[in-house]
């Protein structure tokens, strides 16, 4: 293990180092910091609550967000034991495809023992579980409610520290503002990063982007199982497809309670309202998630997020930067949301940092050196994100649109996704590559050939393994209001939605 939280004296580190952000880029890197440097500040513009509350500056932690088994692994190795305490506050591991009814191109997977498992449920729950074992360092200090707003240049291209005033206090240029030093500063501000921008103002280029957009909407619900739901699965995913570019997804939370999420490429509204969710659901390429969410009660209302492109900022272009300082997280990269990749990206950038640290210290030439490994390490999620999106005759993207190499793997990759239906070593491989288990040569190994070659078959609308039994008797409706909070859509509760009807799942 390279991170040993035994093995560190005080203050034998590289002096002092700022993270921005305490979402989990800001998490996972602080404490690859941690065993580097003397002392870690990470700046938080949000007021941190003590428990899993959600909070604005995450304001995505309403939606569906599940930990890749690669990204669990990497967390593992940065606070050893983390998986059991996410279990032990709430959050499920969920072996796939073993527990997960997934229906993709082909049609339904079949269950059997991949190795690899997710974890879900609360983003929130997740967060507040890693932050607590930083909060434990005596290392890392958490200045919250402050805001980062520009850099500090130092001689020979180096940062040397961040500029900050109270969050909320926008009085302009003479508002309070203070310098914080630091030897090393990780930008993980998350999506709206203003590096470009405090790059502009030290009189560097900011970095050009790569995006690739499916246009897509996305819509998140709560829900409470029918009373005397029995399953033999944990999750339910259906997958989109050009013919029919909508997603859906349904995850365990805590107490037994469901999160459902739809996502639909080239749609300009999500759905609002739990009436508009059900009937978006009942347009995805199979009716069941449609069905088993129909005798469930919403305890909340429906969540939207536009939140969807990828997009890679790429610093490893830009020739002229500062040295001491990087940029992590959905600050460097986001991804479409329905890959599931961000946070596992997140956690091996971290892990990366440690190691490079660990070689070369903070020193001269470390940020070099770090930006080309990180833009190496989100590659991988990057090709296997846009692939996929590029797919999808809505998409629209900057970069160079495939050549013949790539329309030919693209057509050998959506015979393996048919014949992952029917063959559990495409299943696996195609599994394995979503999961960032592994890069696209697993695509050719010769048993994934052959399945390639024999094909699979179109897919049907028959109805999965599932022990979920006729007759389910409904929850009674919450006595409760729903929350109604924040900038996301918000609808009334409803105890019974229109056209819901018990559900006949194995019957079908
Ligand atoms: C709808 C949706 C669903 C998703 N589902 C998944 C999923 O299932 N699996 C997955 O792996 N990923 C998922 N993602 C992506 C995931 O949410 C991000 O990859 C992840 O949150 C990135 O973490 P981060 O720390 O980089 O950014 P964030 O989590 O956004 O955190 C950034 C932090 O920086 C703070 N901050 C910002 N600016 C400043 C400043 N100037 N000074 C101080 N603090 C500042 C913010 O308050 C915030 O706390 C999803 C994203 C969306 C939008």
């Amino acid at each position: 293990m390279s991170l040993d939280p035994t093995s560190r004296g005080p203050d034998t580190g590289d002096g002092h180092a700022v993270v921005i952000g305490s979402g989990f880029a800001g998490l996972t890197a602080a404490r690859a910091l941690v065993d580097h440097m003397d002392r870690v500040t990470v700046i938080e513009r949000d007021r941190l609550p003590r428990g899993p509350r959600w909070r604005p500056g995450v304001s995505q932690s309403r939606h569906t967000h599940t930990l890749t088994d690669t990204g669990l692994r990497a967390l593992e190795q940065l606070f050893p034991g983390v998986t059991g305490e996410l279990v032990a506050a709430g959050m499920s591991l969920v072996r796939v495809p073993r527990d997960v009814l997934l229906y993709g191109p082909g049609g339904w997977l079949p269950r059997f023992d991949s190795g690899l498992s997710v974890l879900t449920g609360s983003r929130d729950v997740l967060d507040t579980v890693v932050r607590n074992r930083l909060h434990a360092d005596r290392k890392v200090r958490f200045l919250q409610q402050h805001e980062v707003v520009g850099l500090e240049g130092g001689r020979n291209d180096t940062v040397t520290g961040v500029v900050l005033r109270r969050a909320g206090d926008d009085t302009g240029p003479t508002g309070v503002r203070r310098l914080l030093r630091a030897e090393f500063v990780v930008d993980a501000s998350g999506y709206a990063s203003a590096t470009p921008q405090w790059l502009r103002e030290l009189g560097y280029e900011p970095p050009r982007e790569s995006v690739v957009d499916a246009g897509a909407s996305y819509a998140t619900a709560v829900y409470a199982p029918p009373v005397g739901h029995v399953d033999d699965w944990k999750g339910l995913l259906l997958t989109a497809t050009p013919d029919n570019p909508r997603h859906g997804a349904l995850t365990p939370l805590a107490g037994g309670k469901w999160m459902v999420s739809y996502a639909e490429n080239g749609a300009a509204h999500a759905p609002s309202g739990h009436a508009d969710f059900l009937l978006a659901l009942g347009r995805l390429r199979h009716p069941l998630l449609r069905e088993v969410v129909e005798s469930a009660t919403p305890l909340g209302p429906v969540y939207r997020s536009n939140r969807t492109e990828n997009r890679w900022r790429r610093y490893e272009w830009t020739r002229r930067l500062p040295d001491q300082f990087a940029v992590m997280g959905d600050a460097l990269a986001v991804f479409h949301p329905v890959h599931g990749q961000g946070l596992t990206v997140a956690a091996q950038c971290a892990v990366l940092l440690d190691a490079m640290l660990r070689s070369h210290g903070s020193t001269v030439g470390v940020a070099y050196r770090l930006r080309h490994a990180l833009a190496r390490q989100v590659a991988g999620a990057w090709r296997a994100a846009t692939a996929t999106d590029l797919a999808f005759p809505c998409a629209v993207a900057d970069v160079d649109p495939p050549g013949p190499a790539a329309r030919l793997a693209r057509r050998y990759l959506d015979r393996v996704a048919l014949a992952a239906s029917v063959d559990r070593a495409a299943a696996t491989a195609t599994l394995e590559v979503a999961h960032l288990r592994a890069g696209p040569a697993v695509f050719l190994r010769p048993r994934v050939v052959a399945a390639a070659v024999r094909g699979g078959r179109p897919a049907a609308f028959d109805a999965p393994s599932t022990t979920h039994g006729r007759g389910v008797r409904r929850r009674r409706p919450p006595l409760t209001t729903a929350p109604s909070v924040g900038a996301s859509t918000a609808a009334p509760p409803r105890s019974r939605v229109p056209g819901s009807s018990p559900t006949h799942l194995s019957g079908r």
